[in-house]
């Protein structure tokens, strides 16, 4: 069991809340407060709906308008993380003083980067035991992206660590074991995916595509969802050698500049390339903003589809002279 000292985390609640300028009202059962989850009532500023249950065990952070509900621990660690970690620093010091030799010993070790322990932070979305705001996020991502409930139910979300806040996509082979996988934020301002580092293999779909049929790469795994018989590359250079255990290649890359770059590259390769303008002016999409298969999906709002090599073949090229298509 996990020690919790009442006392200490008691403290760091209450700095917590002072520390949101909103206050706070002590009652018999715990604290009561706005909610910073869902913001509370927009109606009323006087409105308080959350609560920190002490009378439960472990005790609670609930919210009577948004209905999350969080072992308090969590709530700390997830909105107060500065308190949180002094929190933990502090029950630490405590509980395990004693051994304070063999806990510095651990701590030296720990700093050599361990794939492993970031993978322990995961959480399967649709598993969520605590309901954590960011879970929900997550779902209605997936759902606004129109990604099938099959698929997103395998992926994860991250609280901590290096892919803290982050949607991880695994990469699943064909005997249904992850080698790898992408994280994609969930808060706007970072940087929009993070690629694991250690991978042998960081293609999504690799494993699943039949290489003696033509294969089209994409570069986000988002993309090959929608895609028969894709694969993405994932950051993974155009280049590598990964590659070549597919003849017929054809290369999808992103509707923008970076992508533009890259097929030109390509295409003077002799590779065969995707012609963006003329594929959204034979569907009526060239007046949208469209940077990706995905992006098709949701503004033609078809949910479950798949296009397959047959239907987008006659938009790919590996003809020089067809870079007029590309300007
Ligand atoms: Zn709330």
């Amino acid at each position: 069991m996990k020690y919790v000292n009442f006392d200490v985390l008691d403290k760091y609640i209450r700095l917590a809340l002072e520390s949101t300028g909103n206050g706070y009202t002590t009652k018999k059962n715990g604290y009561n407060f706005r909610c910073l989850i869902c913001g509370d009532s927009k109606k009323s500023k006087k409105k308080k709906r959350g609560w920190i249950l002490k009378n439960k065990n472990p005790w609670m952070y609930h919210c009577f308008n948004c209905n999350c509900s969080i072992p308090a621990e969590h709530w700390l660690k997830l909105y107060f993380n500065y308190y949180y970690n002094e929190y933990f620093k502090e029950c630490y010091k405590i509980d395990l003083g004693i051994k304070q030799q063999e806990v510095k010993k651990n701590v030296v070790e720990e700093i050599k980067y361990s794939e492993v322990d970031e993978v322990r932070h995961f959480i399967p979305i649709i598993m969520d035991p605590y309901n954590f705001a960011l879970t929900k996020y997550a779902i209605e991502y997936c759902k606004n992206r129109m990604i099938p409930f099959d698929t997103y139910s395998k992926w994860y979300i991250s609280l901590e660590g290096k892919y803290h806040h982050r949607l991880i996509i695994p990469f699943y082979d064909d005997k249904g074991k992850i080698y790898s996988y992408q994280a994609r934020t969930l808060i706007n301002d970072e940087l929009k995916y993070i690629n694991r580092v250690d991978a042998k293999n960081n293609i999504y779909n690799y494993y699943n595509v039949d290489p003696l049929k033509p294969v089209i790469i994409l570069e986000g795994p988002i993309d090959s969802i929608f895609v028969s018989n894709s694969i993405a590359l994932t950051g993974v250079k155009i280049n590598d050698s990964l590659l070549n255990k597919f003849k017929l290649r054809y290369f999808l890359l992103d509707n923008d500049e970076s992508g533009f770059e890259k097929s030109m590259a390509l295409l003077t390769e002799g590779e065969y390339i995707f012609l963006w303008k003329k594929f959204l002016t034979r569907i009526k999409m060239l007046d949208k903003k469209i940077k990706d298969i995905n992006d098709v999906i949701i503004g033609k709002n078809i949910a479950n589809y798949k296009f397959t090599f047959k239907q987008l073949q006659p938009f790919f090229t590996n003809s020089i002279f067809d870079k007029v298509y590309l300007i």
